[in-house]
């Protein structure tokens, strides 16, 4: 096996210059298989040891693959004049380069790819893949058994018909909780679709997204992609 020096582990997988791995190994954040290292010419095999920096893994690559549990309140943009969803992933290494696959709005909480693989991104998104997008929605009244039936065949939202879900009632009363399976991802699209058949949405979370499950990851945390599930994605 070839071993290499932590500090060009680091720098090498986008953690800044060998001076600045340098300072951020001195800080005692690094650990190696869940030892403290303090000493930058530590050796280690790139390919079997386990590297975290501040508890989160760090990936010998130059591609990132991110899952956020975005809060309400962030837009999902890389610029805008409010806050953004890139402010909770700004400790990321050359998150410059990192943008969310697809969008949530303003008031969506749930499960959002972050990513510096524009490939990956653009296949992701577009329509011809029907990548199958999963959330729990909360709505007003009582979803009847006929409106279930309606959102799940396609409903007519008058610029376009949406294309055959998945649609499961989880609780009723007052509010509903209901269960959504889309493959297409237009504008406000689960709202518009509620709306239409009577039912605003007052709460909107995405759990799932392609292979990817949120999980118990909290709100406003993110976390790494594991190989498996970068796998799965391509
Ligand atoms: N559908 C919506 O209406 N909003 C989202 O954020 C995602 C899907």
């Amino acid at each position: 096996v070839s071993k290499i020096r932590l500090d060009r582990f680091l720098a090498e997988s986008g953690y800044g210059t060998r001076k600045e791995v340098k300072q951020i190994i001195k800080r005692g954040i690094v650990e190696v298989n869940g030892v403290p290292v303090k000493n930058p010419s530590f050796k280690l095999d790139p390919e079997t040891d386990n590297v975290t920096v501040d508890g989160k893994d760090v990936f010998h690559t130059n591609d990132f693959y991110i899952m956020l549990n975005k809060p309400e309140g962030y837009i999902t943009s890389t610029k805008d004049k409010e806050l953004t969803v890139m402010e909770l992933v700004c400790n990321i290494p050359r998150f410059e380069n990192l943008f969310p696959v697809g969008r949530l709005d303003k008031d969506t909480t749930g499960l959002l790819l972050i990513t510096n693989d524009g490939e990956l991104a653009h296949r992701l998104t577009h329509p011809k893949w029907k990548v199958p997008k999963t959330y729990i929605a909360i709505v007003k009244g009582k979803l009847s058994e006929e409106e279930r039936e309606r959102l799940e065949r396609g409903i007519n939202l008058g610029d376009f018909t949406t294309k055959p879900a998945r649609v499961k009632i989880l609780k009723e009363g007052k509010t509903s909780e209901v269960e959504i399976e889309i493959k297409e991802g237009k504008y406000h699209q689960v709202k518009r679709m509620f709306e239409s058949v009577g039912h605003s949405v007052l709460k909107l979370q995405r759990i799932a997204f392609g292979p990817l499950k949120l999980g118990d990851l909290p709100e406003g945390e993110y976390r790494f992609l594991t190989a498996e599930e970068v796998e799965e994605l391509k």
